[in-house]
């Protein structure tokens, strides 16, 4: 197993849709991040900050999941905060209210430990400090990253600092859009590839995931699901579930890009069956290789060339 740094937002999130609201309930990027990757890989550090509100549960909830969470401080102040509602269709979301708290001051630290990681993700938080975390790794095998409109809106300059300096960049496709400024993704991704990252992920909600990289495309559908109650943190699942493949894996291969594409798929599958982090509270490894053979079927056809 590689190890794999984590740093991203730990928050309390207020969450509202069609399926009813809940305030504060377990969210933020590294969180998702974290214990999605836990189902495919050990050796997880967790690096971020909560403020003195945040409830000692979630703090265990990770430890239980096998995450080190040595790299993340507990500070004087609140914990930060977002607050979106979906639309009846869960098609669309928007943000009501971001709270930065105490990562408005936070400076992360990594230990000597922390440093040596083989891969890092920057989940999604502010591009300076993803650019502090960067700064602080010996020579990483992978970086990835995530991001999403309030950074792209409000810090395009240290985004793109920091996009210089990574492998993958994971974002869904209104993302890739808005960064790149063109609206076809293929191109959206090219230009994206041209800022710095060598291969895209372009994340498509129910329409799955696609994978631009050196060796062409490959597309991870979604799977058709029956219950969907809460995309919240779809993404950072899928991202979970795609660098737990990869450490898990111990080399990165075009193969194992593409067999980490579906644990993502795999990963984000279960993160929206339920609010928050709730569906992970029940899930077992063998529900993930269950789930990953299902995508092997719905994916699986002859090669009946003409
Ligand atoms: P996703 O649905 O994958 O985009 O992730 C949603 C999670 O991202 C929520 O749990 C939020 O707490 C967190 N989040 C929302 N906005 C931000 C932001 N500006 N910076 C960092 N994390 C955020």
């Amino acid at each position: 197993m590689m190890e794999l740094l984590v740093v991203g937002s730990v928050a309390l999130d207020d969450l509202d849709g069609p399926f009813g609201r809940r305030p504060d309930v377990l969210g933020g990027s590294a969180s998702y991040i974290s214990v999605a990757a836990s189902f495919l890989t050990h050796g997880i550090h967790l690096v971020g900050v909560v403020g003195d509100d945040f409830p000692r549960e979630h703090v265990d909830y990770l430890v239980g999941r096998g995450v080190d969470v040595a790299g993340l401080e507990r500070v004087h102040g609140k914990t930060f905060r977002w607050r979106g509602i979906y639309s009846e269709t869960l098609e669309t979301r928007q943000t009501l209210d971001t709270q930065l708290g105490v990562f408005a001051n936070f400076r992360p630290r990594l230990s000597e430990a922390q440093r040596d990681a083989d891969l890092v993700f920057l989940g999604n938080i502010d591009p300076t400090l993803q650019l502090e975390v960067l700064e602080q790794m010996r020579g990483p095998r992978l970086v990835a990253c995530d991001t999403m409109n309030f950074w792209i809106t409000g810090k395009l300059d240290e985004l793109r600092r920091v996009l210089e300096r990574v492998d993958i960049l994971l974002v869904n496709d209104e993302e890739a859009r808005q960064l790149s400024g063109v609206h076809n993704l293929v191109r959206a991704a090219d230009a994206i590839r041209m800022m710095g990252a060598r291969a895209v992920i372009v994340k498509r909600g129910d329409s799955g995931a696609l994978l631009f990289h050196e060796s062409g495309v490959f597309a991870a559908p979604a799977l058709p699901l029956e219950d969907v109650r809460d995309p919240t943190g779809a993404g950072d699942s899928f991202a979970g579930g795609f660098m737990g493949c990869l450490a898990r894996a111990r080399e990165i291969t075009p193969a194992t890009m593409r067999s980490a594409m579906i644990y993502g798929s795999v990963l984000a599958s279960y993160c929206v069956e339920d609010f928050s982090l709730d569906r992970f509270r029940t899930l077992t490894t063998l529900d993930v290789a269950a789930r990953f053979r299902a995508f092997h079927e719905l994916t699986h056809f002859e090669n009946l060339e003409l």
